[in-house]
């Protein structure tokens, strides 16, 4: 993600209405915030939000959680949300490493890590959000049916992301290296902002399912 600083993009998100400034408080009693019994969706790294918009306006019977570390990128997903504001859409700015003190045992139903850093230098792979780290944290929020949906255009991570899903109590569920070309796995397909942008420069898509 480019990072440019836009000036006041902190105080910005601070006085929004569509960001849970206290994630922490909510831990547990995400659907009474949504004010419903729908299931939980949440995606890590969520950059400007455009999978997460296209997500929510299609399944209005799911809650939809984007996390971003980043303000002058969540400020983008914002605007959007001011032009058009959806009830099913919630945001969160923080690290990912803090995803336990946001959601409670179980309390997730669906993963979405979508075209993640690659981090590529060894000594940073825990930030890797695929690493042994993530999977044991994604493994206590998530629902004992629920499943984590992957997608890169980044071999290395991909191969990587497999590793670690082996040495773990995760599984394969389904997993392609040219997801574009898999007529299954494209069936309900919701491209990114970052599928558009690499698959429109012929960069093969990787995608992997996992469950426990
Ligand atoms: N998911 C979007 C954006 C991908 S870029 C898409 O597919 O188009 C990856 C995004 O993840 C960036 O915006 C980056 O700031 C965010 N990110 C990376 N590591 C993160 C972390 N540890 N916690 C929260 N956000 C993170």
């Amino acid at each position: 993600m480019r990072l440019r600083n836009i000036t006041g993009s902190k105080e910005y998100i601070a006085e929004s209405e569509f960001v849970v400034h206290e994630p922490e408080y909510e831990k547990g009693k995400w659907k009474e915030r949504f004010n419903n019994n729908n299931p939980i969706f949440i995606e890590i790294g969520m950059g400007k939000g455009q999978f997460l918009f296209e997500s929510a306006k299609k399944n209005p019977k799911i809650n939809y959680i984007g996390i971003e570390k980043y303000s002058s990128v969540l400020i983008r997903a914002i605007q959007k949300m001011e032009e058009e504001a959806l009830s099913n859409l919630l945001f969160i700015r923080m690290e990912a490493e803090e995803i336990e003190q946001v959601f409670d045992f179980e309390e997730v139903d669906r993963i979405f890590l979508n075209f993640s850093d690659p981090w590529p230098k060894d000594r940073h792979a825990k930030r890797r959000l695929t690493s042994g780290q993530f999977l044991e944290r994604y493994d206590k929020i998530l629902s004992k049916e629920g499943r984590i949906e992957f997608k890169t255009d980044n071999i290395g991570l991909f191969d990587f992301s497999l590793q670690e899903v082996e040495k773990s109590k995760w599984s394969i569920k389904e997993m392609t290296r040219d997801l574009h070309k898999n007529e299954g796995m494209m069936k309900n397909n919701i491209m990114t902002e970052y599928e558009k942008k690499f698959s429109a420069k012929g960069n093969p898509i990787c995608k992997m399912i996992i469950y426990r």
